[in-house]
This record gives C-alpha cells, structure tokens and sequence, in this order.
C-alpha cells in the first residue's frame, strides 16, 4: 500500500499514513477501530506521525470513536500548532478535521483487507517507515496498547523519542511494553547510535541490547535510512514485517525467533 503511493509520487508522510491506515483497517491487530477493548470494554487508541526531514511530529492519545487514529495524528501535524491531543480533546479535533474534510476516514476507505484472527492476543502495534524519491523519511504508529488496558493509559507508541523517531538521516519505529520502551527512549537511542556512525542494523541491535539489560523487557524495532538501508530486531516470540523496495518488489515474513 506504501509503495503504491510512492509510486504515484506521494510523499514519505503519505505512503506511512496509506500502510497504517491500511493495518489499521484489516482487524487482525490491536490496532484501529476493531482493536481489542481496554478493560472498561472501550476501544481506546493510540497513534503518531513524524516527518524527519522537517522534524515534526502528531500523536493522539487515548482517543476513543476514531477510525484512523493515524490520520488524526497527521492533522494534529499538518493543522494545528501542537503536536499531542489526548482524549476528549483529540475527539473534539476529529469532528473538526471531517467537518473540513480532512481526507476521507472510515474502514472502507482501503477496502475490507484480510480476514482472519488476530496474530497474537497481546500487544499488536502496527507501523510503517518510508523513504521517499527525495529521500525523506516518515515514521507512523498505531496501537490500542494491550487487551484490557487501564482507560487512560497511554504506552510508547504514540511519543516521540520513544515508540517512534526519525531525522533526515533515518526513522525508528518500536514495539513491545510501553512501560518498558518509554524509560530507554528506544527509537531516540537508536536513531542517536545512527547518528554516531553505526549501521542501521548495529543501531537496532543496541537499542534492543538496551531494553532487555536495563528493563527485563522484550520487544522489537525496525529502521530505515534515508540511503534506503533497512534494519530490524526483535526478542518477541514474532515480529512480521514486509520490506517493499522499488523495483524490487515487497518481501515479507512471519521471522521465527
Ligand atoms: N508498544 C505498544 C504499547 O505499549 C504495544 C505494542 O507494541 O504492541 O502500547
């Protein structure tokens, strides 16, 4: 879906907002309008936005009756002068953004996608990094947290440094317990191991070193330089993933640990 939009000439920002959007919409993770409820059966959900080559960034948080979190997060980015909304609040800008007609929202938009049960009953965050032909990343994230969750509770994905990050030079994008990933600031660290002269890949390896000697916590991560390198790390029991290069076609995985 990502690509596509690329190919059409959309930018980075486009094609991550297109990819999650699409996550977001075919029901199999804890993400988007079907995601598993908190424990006050509401659906409560979580999602960013960050353009690194302009070093700006949306989140909305605990929204609740929002479709496409993501595309919210990308109007808090592009229409407000904030970059975080939360709850009610983030409700009242959703209204607003379909009142102007932002872009169309709603579940059908990408068509049905895939049926099937979700892939695992705990944490499902999807996400997306993209690069575009002039070389700018985006980095976008969704997740409604965890099945049950405490109402109000607001885990890494959706705050910058920590499920998400990206300059001129690469994008991160994490999963796995917020309460862990948020006190490594994981996607920050990786992005800064980057930025010390480190692969793509020797950056994902040490910020997930770092998550599991400082916090115990498992989780995972992917980046992309903007020369198109691309890297990930996981210690979860899975992680799929698909990498889609022009020219090149899309491979994807379900990766056995
Ligand atoms: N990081 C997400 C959270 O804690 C969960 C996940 O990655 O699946 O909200």
């Amino acid at each position: 879906t990502g690509m596509c939009v690329l190919d059409r000439g959309g930018s980075s920002l486009d094609a991550v907002e297109a990819a999650v959007r699409r996550l977001e919409g075919c029901g199999l993770f804890t993400a988007g309008a079907r995601a598993p409820p908190n424990m006050e059966g509401v659906v409560e959900l979580d999602a960013a936005i960050m353009d690194g080559s302009r070093l700006e960034y949306g989140a909305v948080m605990a929204v609740r009756g929002v479709a496409h979190p993501v595309t919210l997060a990308r109007y808090v980015l592009e229409r407000t002068p904030v970059a975080q909304v939360v709850g009610d609040g983030a409700l009242r800008l959703y209204r607003e953004m379909q009142h102007a007609g932002y872009r169309p929202m709603g579940p059908d938009t990408e068509g049905p996608g895939p049926k099937g049960p979700p892939l695992a009953a705990g944490c499902d965050t999807v996400g997306c990094i993209a690069v575009d032909r002039h070389g700018r990343i985006a980095v976008a994230g969704s997740t409604s947290g965890w099945p049950g969750k405490l109402p109000g509770r607001v885990g890494d994905t959706p705050v910058v440094g920590a499920g998400l990050y990206a300059t001129d030079q690469v994008g991160a994008l994490c999963t796995g317990r917020g309460e862990h990933i948020l006190r490594v600031v994981m996607a920050g660290s990786a992005v800064f191991q980057f930025s010390q002269g480190h692969t793509v890949q020797e950056a994902a390896d040490s910020a997930l070193r770092q998550l599991r000697e400082k916090t115990s916590g498992d989780g995972g991560i992917i980046l992309v330089s903007s020369a198109g390198d691309v890297a990930w790390a996981f210690d979860t029991p899975h992680m799929p993933l698909a990498v889609a290069t022009e020219g090149q076609g899309v491979w994807s995985s379900l990766v056995p640990r």
